[in-house]
């Protein structure tokens, strides 16, 4: 009993090293006091347990979660930094338009190349404008209101009241 009390006395010095030498510092006195504690080495093995189990509780949740955050984390420096510079969000499409403007000026030269070779003999074949007005007129018309045919009746009667 007194042993015990004693023992424990001990330990209550030891208590908070404990933790220091379970992470690996060299403590000559607390390693001796282990070799004669079955209590103290077993806070040592219940902590190495409880490490062991909070390791292997936090690894597997850790791993993705960093690499979410890792995800999270470059997805709002992309927009701050597309926040906060516009032409760091224009640039791919710059790229884009001078990859067009580029094969735009390739087709404006192949087109004056063509235009240069054979644009006066085609000039003079462009159709007439006056055609679409031509056509425009064969379009049957629309049928008149009913206020104009009343008026085309009216003068029916009146015609045949004349004759
Ligand atoms: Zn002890």
């Amino acid at each position: 009993m007194f042993r015990q009390l004693k023992s424990s006395m001990r330990c209550g010095k030891y208590e908070a090293r404990l933790e220091d030498y379970f992470q690996g510092a060299d403590d000559l006195e607390l390693s001796q006091h282990l070799s004669q504690c079955a209590d103290c080495r077993a806070a040592l093995e219940r902590s190495r347990l409880g490490g062991e189990l909070l390791r292997a509780a936090w690894e597997p949740v850790g791993e993705p979660q960093s690499a979410f955050l890792a995800g999270v984390m470059a997805r709002i420096r992309e927009e701050k930094a597309r926040a906060e510079s516009p032409a760091a969000f224009w640039n791919p499409l710059e790229f884009l338009a001078s990859r067009l403007s580029l094969s735009a000026a390739a087709l404006l030269l192949a087109l004056s190349v063509y235009m240069v070779g054979f644009g006066p003999r085609r000039a003079p074949s462009l159709p007439p404008s006056a055609g679409s007005e031509l056509r425009a007129a064969d379009f049957p018309q629309p049928p008149g209101d009913p206020e104009s045919n009343d008026e085309v009746f009216q003068s029916l009667v009146e015609t045949d009241n004349g004759n």
